[in-house]
């Protein structure tokens, strides 16, 4: 049989990167397999519910790629995909359930259940629901639920014995049934607990694996007995290790420690694939062992069995160099172009034509680790109007004599192109017999107002020579307009100049 995988993420705040990582394993699980890999929204926890959420995280799994086969997007046969949506079927479990006698009502209020806990503390008991209400006549406690006396559900559990599971990658896992205490299965709004829910959902949606994060593994006792209540079979437990944050304890990951937004991750340059790539390695590692690959390669390779259960640490600087490699190498050409492009018609810039695009984004991609990095220093390749800053005008400055020269041998080049630029470039070094940089350096910052940038004939070649020509010339024109004032070279030139001129003009009197 296919297998069946589902994320269930809670719609309560940001996309969560933990969201993306279990949703990752689960897509390539089902996957691998041809099988389905459902996406379903609890949404049963109305205090905490924020509907904005929902659509970001939908968004965010189609971002990654990681689009599920059933959701609330794209429906499918077990709709709706809401659990808010979904409350007849657990209500209907919660009926039989009471019914057969596995599930009791119990109408205890806040200030009884406190006072409970402190009798329990006081007697040096272990705090927890003592199942006060489980023998109450079934007459009467339809009477006072139709009476409308608010009530909660709770799941009759054994007081003796354990109950077992096994989960994949860590074998059995034995929990005391003493440590269960009733737990609240249908809550006082009328909506499910998370437990109820679940089970009802992976049964009634064919989940044949249940793969989360590891701090679900204690609820999974009580998500077994369910399963055994209601008489449907149990599906295969995978619990994957919790992500931590790189701190001497490592600890789970946390907002606190740690930005853990999908959507800030996105905003802040890093791309899918890098993101995706990332969180693959954690705890998971492709036969052949290397580091980068693809959703595919990912999906084609995967089996469950490879996961490894140390706590991978999240390390954004590993993170960065992932992405860094994408961006660098890995990601086509005229995709990431597709990905810039809006970030530089946001600052309001424009390209003749998408061969300048691809050149830029082409010259621009080894000095970058995230997408937002193109938009730095990549003003003068779409504003003619840049600024120069004080080391580039001092750059110039210092090779104004050069500039000159080549302004001079540009504006006579027949033909401009990459070839005859780096020509006539590399042609003046070595008549002018200096030193390589002492000529670059100010045709660079002459070029894009920037001391430090990519190479002057690859500038060159993109911006074109009617261009070339006229930042020469502007450069040329702000070091007598716009160094600064307390630039002592220039105050000298200026004050002899005025001497120049004093004496001039007292000979000539
Ligand atoms: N709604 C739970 C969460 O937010 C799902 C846990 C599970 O996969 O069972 O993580």
């Amino acid at each position: 049989m296919p297998p069946v995988t589902r994320i269930a993420p809670s719609p309560t705040g940001d996309p969560h990167v933990g969201t993306a990582y279990i949703g990752l394993f689960n897509f390539v699980l089902a996957r691998r397999s041809g099988g389905s890999f459902i996406l379903r929204i609890e949404d049963t926890d109305r205090e905490r519910y924020n509907p904005e959420s929902e659509a970001r995280i939908l968004e965010v799994f189609d971002w990654l790629g990681l689009t599920p086969d059933q959701g609330p997007a794209s429906g499918g046969p077990h709709g709706p995909y809401r659990q808010s949506e979904r409350l007849h079927l657990y209500r209907e479990a919660v009926d039989r359930l009471l019914a057969e006698g596995k599930a009791y009502r119990a109408f205890e209020t806040a200030a009884e259940l406190t006072a409970m806990r402190e009798e329990q503390r006081r007697l040096g008991k272990d705090p927890g629901y003592d199942g006060r209400a489980r023998g109450m006549p079934r007459e009467e406690s339809d009477r006072r639920a139709a009476a409308g006396e608010p009530f909660v559900v709770r799941l009759a559990t054994p007081d003796e014995g354990a109950t077992s599971f096994k989960d994949e990658l860590r074998g059995d896992i034995t929990i005391e049934n003493s440590q269960i205490r009733d737990p609240v299965i249908l809550k006082s709004d009328g909506y499910p607990t998370y437990h109820l829910a679940v089970v009802v959902d992976d049964h009634a949606m064919g989940v044949t694996h249940v793969m989360r994060a590891e701090e679900w593994i204690t609820s999974t006792p009580i998500h077994v007995l369910l399963h055994q209540a209601l008489g449907y079979p149990l599906p295969l437990f995978i619990h994957m290790p919790l992500l931590r944050n790189p701190d001497k304890n490592k600890s789970k990951i946390s907002k606190r420690k740690l930005d853990t937004s999908v959507d800030s991750y996105r905003a802040q340059g890093i791309v899918p694939e890098a993101l995706l790539n990332f969180l693959a390695n954690m705890g998971w590692s492709m036969p052949d062992g290397r580091e980068f690959f693809s959703l595919k390669e990912m999906t084609e390779n995967f089996d469950y069995h490879r996961i490894s259960l140390g706590g991978p640490v999240f390390d954004l600087r590993k993170l960065r160099y992932f992405n860094a490699r994408y961006i660098k190498e890995l990601i086509d050409l005229e995709d990431l172009a597709g990905r810039v492009a809006p970030l530089f018609r946001a600052k309001g810039w424009d390209w003749p034509d998408e061969d300048y695009l691809l050149d830029v984004v082409d010259l621009l991609r080894p000095r970058c680790e995230t997408l937002l990095d193109f938009e730095e220093g990549a003003a003068y390749f779409f504003d003619d109007d840049f600024e120069y800053s004080e080391e580039a005008l001092r750059k110039v400055e210092a090779g104004q004599s050069h500039l000159e020269d080549l302004e001079r041998e540009i504006s006579m080049l027949d033909f401009f192109d990459y070839d005859s630029m780096d020509e006539l470039l590399h042609g003046y070094v070595q008549r002018q017999g200096v030193n390589i940089g002492k000529v670059m350096q100010p045709m660079r910052s002459a070029l894009t107002g920037a001391a430090s940038a990519p190479g002057v004939t690859e500038i060159a070649t993109i911006i074109g020579k009617r261009r070339v020509l006229d930042r020469i010339g502007r450069a040329l024109q702000s070091i007598t307009a716009a160094l600064p004032d307390d630039n002592p070279q220039r105050e000298l030139e200026e004050r002899r100049a005025q001497e120049a001129q004093a004496k001039q003009g007292g000979q000539q009197q």
